[in-house]
């Protein structure tokens, strides 16, 4: 039969592998898709804040944009009535420029764009001309771009052309909005970074940052950034796109639809991706303690559900021994399958322990008479002889057996083999032990024997033989020699020798007859 090498894993490590790697599968998986969900969860609602917020601060720029032009127009129509009257014109523009702070500068021109009246008084900006002629050329309301002043400030300038009632143009009102300093707009505007990054910025039509978080960078042009690029083209909505700074941003933006503005509400990607991490970290960290308890209990139950079979499979290696039956049998089988193969191995044992039991009996044993072979009787001289234990040897020969073969044939022979073991049982006691040891040579063995009573059952056994009628054969005779073993006299070997010289002086004194140590008995 091929061997195959015997494998190095055993059932628990074998269990506690698979399901160590199952549930470690499931919870990467797990842990993977919740990553995943939650991350796409984050940015739909960081996109959508965004949104919400940069919708927001459009309308209330609008608002303030609008209520700009509403007290510019209040203040043209006034203006138209009294054009000529300085003091009116100086005070309407001290009351526009005092009234909130929306404005930085106000001013108002004639038709040729001179400045005629204007607030506050210490820019001396009379007798100035306007800086943009378009509004004069217009003859509109104009919230103008971002621009530079004479005096290098950033401005906005939102202008009421004014008539008188016939509908004659007599030149406009305006309010300048410097960006950089503290005003209406400025308020609306003014947040700081945000903790999760966000911040809002306004840019005008022309790409220009009209406010921003960081004051540098006001006055700059974004010349290169998508999502500029989507509130001047689509006006509302949210996107997550590389900024100007090649800065991952989720960003929502809103148009102002009086000045065409855009406000972006965004922040960096990387801060929710931090968010994120923390967050799974700490689920992570939760998970940790039960996962070894889950360990621990698959540990537990491994061993409760390998113990059985490892047991069986232990006792598996030993069914030959003699209490191999007793050992499997306290083996508990709690579940099916172990009960099933422990069932196996009681059945194997037995059938195991019962054919070695016939084959110790057949090798102790002689094929032809039931007689106890030469080695049995070997094995008890040496257990006896270990044991101290003292005995009689009885050798005994069958007398002129040959004939008997020769005459009636080896079967005859056989038979007459099996009487005589018959007839050796019938005379000796239960612990005695007859053998046949050669042929048709025999030895009788007996325990706690003297010499004497031995000497009286080897002439009994060889009367009752000698007076026994042996089918087809008729009577036949035997010679014996008897010796004793006592324990710290001669070898057991030797005393076996003497009882065969003894028999073979038996056959010499005439056959039929018994000589044992010391003294011989003849033939009555
Ligand atoms: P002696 O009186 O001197 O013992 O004469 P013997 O003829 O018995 O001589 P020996 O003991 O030398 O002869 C043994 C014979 O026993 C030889 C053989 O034919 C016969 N024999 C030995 N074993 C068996 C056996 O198993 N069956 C049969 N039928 N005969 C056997
Ligand atoms: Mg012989
Ligand atoms: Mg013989």
């Amino acid at each position: 039969m091929p061997t195959r090498p015997k494998p190095k894993l055993n059932l628990r490590v074998l269990i506690l592998v698979f399901v160590l790697f199952a549930a470690l599968a499931t919870l990467a998986n797990s842990f993977w898709v919740m990553f995943k969900i939650q991350k796409q969860e984050l940015i739909d609602n960081a996109l959508q804040a965004n949104r919400a917020y940069a919708a927001r601060i459009a309308s209330g720029v609008e608002q303030v944009l609008s209520s700009d032009q509403e007290r510019l127009k209040y203040a043209a129509t006034l203006l138209g009535k009294g054009f000529g009257d300085s003091r009116l014109l100086a005070g309407e523009a001290e009351r526009l420029l005092g009234q909130d702070n929306s404005f930085n500068s106000v001013l108002i021109t004639n038709a040729a764009g001179t400045v005629i009246a204007s607030a506050p008084e210490h820019l001396r900006l009379d007798g100035q001309s306007l800086q943009d002629q378009a509004p004069l050329r217009l003859r509109q309301p104009i919230i103008s771009k971002a621009f530079k002043s004479i005096a290098g400030n950033l401005l906005v300038f939102i202008s009421q052309p004014v008539f008188d009632d016939k509908g004659q143009y007599l030149g406009l009102v305006g309010g300048s909005i410097r960006l950089e300093q503290k005003n209406a707009l400025q308020d609306l505007m003014d947040r700081q970074v945000r903790e999760d990054g966000a911040y809002v910025y306004l840019v005008d039509s022309t790409r220009r940052v009209l406010y921003h978080p960081y004051p540098e960078r006001i006055g700059e042009i974004v010349a290169e950034d998508p999502i500029v690029d989507a509130v001047l083209d689509q006006g509302s909505g949210a996107l997550q796109a590389l900024d100007a700074h090649g800065v991952e941003m989720l960003a929502g933006f809103a148009q102002v639809p009086s000045s065409g503005w855009g406000v972006i509400s965004q922040q960096p990607l990387g801060n929710i991706q931090a968010l994120l991490q923390e967050t799974m970290s700490k689920v992570a960290r939760d998970i940790v303690p039960l996962a070894l308890f889950g360990m621990v209990l698959i540990w537990w139950l491994g061993a409760k559900i390998s113990a059985p079979l490892s047991r069986l499979a232990d006792s598996a290696k030993r069914l030959d021994s003699p209490d191999s039956y007793e050992r499997i049998s306290a083996i508990p089988a709690q579940y099916f399958e172990s009960w099933q193969i422990r069932r196996a191995l009681l059945l194997g044992t037995s059938l195991l322990q019962e054919k070695i039991g016939r084959l110790n009996q057949q090798a102790q044993s002689d094929a032809l008479t039931g007689l106890a072979n030469r080695r049995a009787m070997q094995d008890t001289l040496t257990l006896w002889q270990q044991a101290g234990q003292p005995f009689a040897i009885v050798s005994m020969d069958i007398d002129h057996f040959k004939r008997v073969n020769d005459t009636f044939g080896h079967g005859v022979g056989d038979e007459t083999l099996r009487a005589i073991a018959g007839l050796m049982k019938q005379n000796s006691r239960a612990d005695d032990l007859p053998c046949r040891v050669g042929g048709e040579e025999f030895v009788l063995l007996l325990p706690n024997s003297s010499l004497r009573s031995a000497t009286d059952v080897a002439e009994r056994l060889r009367a009752s033989i000698a007076a026994a009628n042996i089918d087809t054969v008729g009577h036949i005779t035997v010679s014996l020699g008897v010796s004793l073993w006592l324990p710290g006299g001669v070898s057991v070997a030797a005393a076996l020798e003497k009882a065969d010289r003894l028999l073979y002086q038996a056959k010499q004194n005439g056959r039929n007859c018994v000589v044992a140590e010391g003294r011989s008995l003849a033939v009555s």
